[in-house]
C-alpha cells in the first residue's frame, strides 16, 4: 500500500519518463500528454535548455531567502515578465503557485484600498462556475460548489456572478448584446452589493477546469473593464491557466485588449519544471502599499532562484520556438478536428476554446443541453478510457448551475499536426468505446 494519498483512493502508474509531448510509465506504456498535466507543461516535457538552465542554477545557490538576497535569477525572470505584460503592469511578486497567486492578489488588492483610504472595501466578487484556487481565501473566489461548501463556515464566501456559458442560455456568442447581457449581471451585482464595498472582480479571461475553455462572448471583456472603472473595482485577470501563451496570446485577455490592473501566473509560468506563480501590477497599485510599512504578506519559497531560474528559461524558451503562434494555429486545427468528430458523435453537445485551450462537452440531447445522468460519471469514465489507449486528456463535471461533463484537451504549445492526428485518433477510438457503454 502506498502511504500517498491525494483526492481519492485510486492507485495511478508510476511516472518513468517524460520527453516533448509524451510520457512514460514504469512498465514501458507511452502516454501522449494531451492536457500538459493540469494545463502546466506548455512547452513540453523535459527541455534540455530549462534542465540546463536548471542545472547552472542549482550549481550556484539553491535557496537564498528573500529578505535577506535578491537573486539574479528572479531579477531576470522579473524583467522578462514586465516584458510580456500589458503596458504598466511592471511590478512583480513571486510565489510557488496558483492558489498563492490569487491569494497575493486579493490582498495586494485589499492593502491598496486600505493605504488610500478605501478601507470599506473588501468584496471580491468572480463567477459560478469558476476555479481559482484550494485555499481558503482562493476557494472563498471560486463558484464550484462540491469544493467550496464543506469549507463554507471556515471562509467567507464571496459574491457570485454567472459565467457567461451562452451556449447553454441559447444566446448567441456572437452577437454583442450576449456580451452585454452576462457582464450587465457584474454590475447589478456590485450595485446590490453597494460599489463602495466591492474592491475587486476576478475571472479567468478563458475558462479553466471549471466551464472547459469556455470563450467570452463578443464585447464581454471590454464592457467588464467599464463597469469596473465605473465603479472603482480593481480587475484581477486569473491568468494561471490561460496564460505563457496557452490561448495563442502571451496573455488570454490579450485577445479583446483588456487592460488588466493585476495579472495572476502560474501553471504554464515554469511549465512544471519548478513550482511557480506570481503577481504583476502597476506601480500606482504597490507604491501606497510600500509607503505604509510594506506588504503584509509573503511566503518562505518566494522568489526561489531555482524556480526563478526554471521560468526564466521556459519564458526564453516560449519565444525562442515561437510557441505562441504555434498555439495559435495548432488550436484552430485542434477545434476542426473536435467538430468533425462532434459531427460524428452525438454525445458531443458543444466545442470550444481559443489557442491551445480546447475542449468538448458531452450532452445526452445537444439541442435541449441536458446534461448525461450524474451516475454515468462520464467525466472520470471517458478521461479512464482514453488513458487507457494512451492518451491524456482532463475533465471536470460542472456542479454549479447547468451541469455538463466537459474534456479539456489541451496538449504542450510545441504539438505538431501529426501530434494532433495522434490526439484525434485516440479521441475517436475512446469516444466509440465510451458511446457502446451507454445505456440506449
Ligand atoms: N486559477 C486557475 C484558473 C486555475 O486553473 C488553478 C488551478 O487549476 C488555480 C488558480 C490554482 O492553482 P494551484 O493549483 O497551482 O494552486
Amino acid at each position: 500500500m502506498s502511504h500517498l494519498f491525494y483526492q481519492g483512493r485510486g492507485r495511478k502508474p508510476v511516472l518513468d519518463q517524460a520527453r516533448g509531448v509524451y510520457m512514460w510509465d514504469t512498465d514501458g506504456r507511452r502516454y501522449l500528454d494531451g492536457s500538459s498535466g493540469a494545463m502546466v507543461c506548455n512547452i513540453g516535457h523535459s527541455n534540455p535548455a530549462v534542465l540546463a538552465a536548471m542545472r547552472e542554477q542549482m550549481e550556484r545557490a539553491t535557496f537564498g531567502y528573500r529578505l535577506h538576497f535578491e537573486t539574479e535569477a528572479s531579477e531576470r525572470l522579473a524583467a522578462k515578465t514586465v516584458a510580456k505584460m500589458p503596458e504598466g503592469l511592471n511590478r512583480v511578486f513571486f510565489v510557488s503557485g496558483g492558489s498563492e497567486a490569487i491569494e497575493s492578489a486579493m490582498k495586494l488588492a485589499r492593502q491598496h484600498a486600505v493605504a488610500t483610504g478605501r478601507a470599506g472595501r473588501w468584496k471580491v466578487i468572480s463567477r459560478s462556475p469558476s476555479y481559482h484556487g484550494c485555499t481558503l481565501g482562493a476557494l472563498a473566489v471560486t463558484g464550484f460548489r462540491s469544493l467550496t461548501e464543506p469549507f463554507a463556515p471556515m471562509m467567507r464566501e464571496m459574491p457570485k456572478v454567472p459565467a457567461p456559458r451562452a451556449y447553454l442560455d441559447g444566446l448567441d456568442p456572437e452577437d454583442p448584446a450576449t456580451g452585454r447581457h452576462y457582464a450587465d449581471m457584474l454590475e447589478a451585482q456590485i450595485l446590490r452589493e453597494g460599489p463602495e464595498s466591492v474592491l475587486a472582480f476576478v475571472l479567468e479571461p478563458v475558462g479553466g477546469a471549471s466551464t472547459g475553455a469556455l470563450v467570452p462572448p463578443e464585447g464581454y471583456m471590454a464592457r467588464v473593464r467599464e463597469i469596473c472603472d465605473r465603479h472603482g473595482v480593481l480587475l484581477i485577470m486569473d491568468e494561471v491557466m490561460t496564460g505563457a501563451g496557452r490561448t495563442g496570446a502571451f496573455l488570454g485577455c490579450e485577445h479583446w485588449d483588456t487592460q488588466p490592473d493585476i495579472v495572476v501566473m502560474s501553471k504554464g509560468f515554469a511549465a512544471g519544471y519548478a513550482p511557480l506563480g506570481g503577481i504583476v501590477a502597476p506601480d500606482w497599485l504597490v507604491e501606497p502599499v510600500l509607503d505604509q510599512g510594506g506588504f503584509a504578506h509573503g511566503f518562505t519559497y518566494a522568489g526561489n532562484p531555482l524556480a526563478c531560474a526554471a521560468g526564466a528559461a521556459v519564458l526564453d524558451q516560449i519565444e525562442q520556438q515561437g510557441m505562441v503562434a504555434n498555439a495559435a494555429r495548432m488550436g484552430e486545427l485542434l477545434l476542426a478536428r473536435l467538430r468533425e468528430l462532434a459531427a460524428r458523435y452525438e454525445i458531443i453537445g458543444d466545442v470550444r476554446g481559443k489557442g491551445l485551450l480546447t475542449a468538448f462537452e458531452f450532452m445526452s440531447d445537444p439541442v435541449k443541453k441536458t446534461p448525461l445522468p450524474r451516475e454515468f460519471r462520464a467525466f472520470e469514465r471517458f478521461v479512464q478510457i482514453a488513458y487507457d489507449n494512451g492518451l491524456i486528456v482532463y475533465s471536470r463535471r460542472t456542479r454549479d448551475g447547468v451541469e455538463g461533463d466537459h474534456i479539456l484537451v489541451c496538449p504542450p504549445l510545441i504539438a505538431t499536426e501529426a501530434h494532433l492526428d495522434e490526439i484525434t485518433e485516440g479521441l475517436d477510438v475512446s469516444l466509440r468505446a465510451f458511446t457502446a457503454e451507454l445505456p440506449e
